[in-house]
């Protein structure tokens, strides 16, 4: 028997978990919370993702070990490395929890990004301020206007970034193997509000194979570069020329990647579940077309959301606060047409 390590027991572990069982996979996640929404799938050691004991405990159990987050203490990352594999590895983690190292990265693989500064920079069209480390869901960054100051706004290590008049939001999720092989999913379009995932149309409405061919780009140049293994998000702007900037990488299953799981062949969690496990890649062509719609602060009224053709309920088990991300539902249709229908009948969106 496999076993799968997961750094973080939160839904992507709980989702990585769910995907791993009829694999065969049995799935260990470490996590400090006292309900993790894993534990339905995975046995869950509760210690803080840097606890040296627990992280002993899991190099002996597991014969691989993977992140559903990338807010992780490298150094711990790095220890548990030299006792058992670590996929992807810490060093892609470091970059990843680092926006400068970030940003440095993009460019060094020519992917293009907002004009950046590692110094607090006023740019003309405006300036977005965001802090290097810790930031997620729109916390740590400050959007300055044109004119304004942007020393001081936040603290800590900050780097800064030009405001992008961008015409939309989309992301492209890919995995890669031990061997190199790739596959991409579609590009998909995300909509935000407060810096949170509300929304996600898959594919991407008026997706154009040129647009898919340069997100595709970006990935494998990416995965390429840092010989990545497992599944990669990366966030992007699209401006009005019908051109892509790269905002964010993750490295790990993402938010805008859970219509794979009705929407696909091979559910992005099943993907990374398979790289991680040395398993070959599946296919990641879409059935038809999705939307996947987070459950924000509240948990709806399942029998409503199902009772919708297409509608598939995912509730992570925890406890609605607001802001808090409770679960998606995801709506898949044949085609357009028929998807806004269903999504009109479901009133989340
Ligand atoms: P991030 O944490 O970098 O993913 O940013 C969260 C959200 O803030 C993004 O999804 C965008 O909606 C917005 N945002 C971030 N950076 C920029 C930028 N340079 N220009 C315009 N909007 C941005």
């Amino acid at each position: 028997v496999t076993t799968l390590g997961i750094i973080g027991g939160g839904q992507l572990g709980r989702m990585l978990a769910l995907a791993a069982a009829p694999l065969g996979i049995e799935c260990v996640a470490v996590e400090p919370a006292e309900k993790a929404p894993a534990a339905i799938a995975a046995d869950v050691i509760r210690a803080t993702y840097g606890d040296r004991g627990a992280l002993e405990h899991l190099a002996r159990r597991c014969d691989v070990v993977t992140v559903e987050l990338e807010h992780v203490p490298v150094d711990a990352l790095g220890w548990l490395a030299e006792r058992v594999p670590v996929r992807p590895s810490p060093n892609v983690v470091a970059i990843a929890q680092d926006r400068l190292l970030e940003k440095q990265a993009l460019r060094a693989a020519g992917i293009p990004t907002a004009a950046w500064a590692e110094a607090l920079e006023a740019f003309p069209e405006g300036t977005v301020v965001k802090r290097r480390f810790g930031g997620y869901d729109g916390r740590g960054q400050v959007m300055v206007p044109p004119g304004g100051t942007v020393a001081a706004v936040l603290d800590g290590d900050c780097i800064s970034e030009a405001v992008v008049p961008f015409e939309r939001e989309l992301s492209i999720v890919a995995a890669r193997d031990l061997d190199g092989a790739v596959v991409t999913y579609p590009v998909v379009e995300n909509r935000h509000a407060d810096g949170i995932l509300r929304a996600t149309r898959a594919p991407a409405p008026r997706l154009d194979s040129r647009t898919q061919a340069q997100a595709d780009g970006f990935a494998r140049r990416l995965m390429s570069a840092w010989d990545y293994v497992g599944v990669i998000a990366v966030e992007l702007f699209q401006l009005v020329d019908g051109s892509l900037l790269a905002n964010e990488v993750a490295p790990r299953v993402h938010n805008s990647g859970h219509w794979t799981i009705e929407g696909t062949d091979t559910s992005q969690f099943e993907q990374h579940v398979r790289a991680v496990c040395s398993l070959p890649l599946g296919s990641a062509e879409p059935w038809g077309v999705a939307a996947m719609v987070n459950l924000i602060g509240a948990i709806p009224d399942a029998a409503a959301v199902l009772a919708v053709p297409g509608a598939h309920l995912h509730l992570y088990g925890k406890e609605p606060w607001p802001g808090r991300k409770v679960g998606h539902v995801t709506v898949v249709a044949a085609e357009e047409t028929e998807l806004d229908e269903r999504l009109q009948c479901l009133k989340l969106c």
